[in-house]
């Protein structure tokens, strides 16, 4: 709970990044603090439901909070990719950004039918990218069983978008 509480001061404000008026959350502090990122690691893998068959990590900070979690539930990990990144055969999902359009991608070969997917990243903000993930997911035959987040930006309400699957955060900022 210590290591929660300091995950406010651990995520830097970076106003203007990428664009003019984003106030970008920076997580490298947190990563580069080893109890407070073990903690973080910690936590999301305690809040995890039950039989989690594979962890699904957004490129590329969701990898960093994906792959541990994994190692910490005994899951798989399922690394969910940016355009053209991947060898192929993929899944793509298309979705639009505020300005312009993104995909993520998996390798549909690495998802078991039926297999229960938690979906990790390290911000929840519109919700496009997770939303398009669950969609991606759930074409290629996986049931997600929850979703987690490290911040997730409430003013932008992107859970909306999780059609009511649940949702963990470890800090809820307006
Ligand atoms: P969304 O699709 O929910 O609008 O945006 C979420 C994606 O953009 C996530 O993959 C997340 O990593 C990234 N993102 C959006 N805003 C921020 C931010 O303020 N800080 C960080 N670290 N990532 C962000």
């Amino acid at each position: 709970a210590d290591v929660l509480a300091r995950i406010d001061e651990l995520v830097r404000l970076v106003p203007d990044y990428p664009q003019p008026g984003v106030l970008f959350r920076d997580i490298t502090p947190l990563l580069a603090d080893g109890p407070a990122f073990a903690g973080v690691v910690e936590a999301m893998a305690a809040a995890a439901p039950e039989g989690v068959d594979l962890v699904a990590g957004m490129e590329a900070r969701g990898f960093l909070l994906a792959a541990p979690v994994s190692v910490a539930l005994g899951a798989g990990l399922l690394p969910v990719r940016k355009a053209g990144k991947l060898p192929g055969p993929t899944a793509v999902e298309h979705y639009e950004l505020e300005y312009g359009h993104a995909s993520v991608e998996i390798h549909p070969f690495t998802v078991p039918e039926g297999a229960r997917v938690l979906v990790i990243d390290d911000v929840l903000a519109t919700g496009g990218t997770a939303a398009a993930t669950v969609a991606l997911l759930e074409r290629c035959g996986a049931e997600v069983v929850g979703l987690s987040f490290l911040v997730e930006l409430e003013g932008l309400d992107g859970r909306a978008r999780l059609g009511g699957l649940p949702v963990d955060v470890l800090v809820r900022v307006p």
